[in-house]
């Protein structure tokens, strides 16, 4: 099943769009009588605190490497994942799609495409439960916007603040591949 990879800057609804997608997949297979299951994964899955980004790279390695080993362990043919993270460096989203080209299943990317203004003014709106504004704006300034002439970064879904959802029946078209028919099911 396949691995969507969600990125986008600091606040910019990358969690509120990953739970939209969750929710459409686990519609959309229980409708079909598919028992594939779905996981989100992110910060909060693996119980890493926005406080892990404070300022070393060290600790925002970490999280990195907390993210992709959760990917190895739990994408499989019958598991779908959502890698809900910043994923904002392309070599990391490069390594995101070799997992799923090892495990021979197709990926995508969904990017919270949202103006730095206005990820600064959702996280302000956060408070306490939002990014301090030096590790805000540290965030922003290491960000890699995904590029759909590379690879791993295709295809690619944008999605914009004030579009009031996801592409979920095209992600849906683009991601699940239909098993052929048996040949002795044809008239
Ligand atoms: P991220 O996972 O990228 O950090 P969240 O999904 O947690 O972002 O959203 C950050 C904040 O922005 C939340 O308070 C959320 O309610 C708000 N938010 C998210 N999407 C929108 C939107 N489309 N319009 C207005 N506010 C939004
Ligand atoms: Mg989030």
């Amino acid at each position: 099943m396949p691995l969507i990879v969600i990125s986008g800057l600091p606040s910019s609804g990358k969690t509120t769009r990953a739970k939209e997608i969750l929710n459409y997949f686990n519609d959309r297979f229980n409708r079909e009588r598919r028992t594939n299951r779905v996981h989100l994964i992110n910060d909060e899955s693996l119980g890493i605190s926005k406080d892990s980004y404070q300022d070393t790279r060290v600790d925002e390695k970490h999280s990195r490497g907390a993210m992709l080993s959760a990917v190895e362990r739990l994408l499989s043919k019958d598991d779908l994942i959502i890698a809900d993270g910043m994923n904002y460096i392309k070599g990391f989203r490069y390594q995101l799609y070799c997992v799923a080209r090892a495990v021979g299943t197709p990926h995508c990317v969904v990017y919270c495409g949202v103006s730095i203004d206005t990820a600064r003014e959702w996280n302000t709106k956060r408070g306490a439960e939002g990014y301090g504004s030096t590790v805000f704006n540290e965030l922003v300034s290491r960000f890699e916007e995904p590029d759909d002439r590379n690879r791993w970064d295709s295809p690619l879904f944008t999605v914009l603040s004030d579009d009031t959802s996801v592409s979920c029946d095209a992600i849906w078209d683009a991601v699940i591949v239909r098993l052929p028919k048996p040949p002795n099911q044809s008239t």
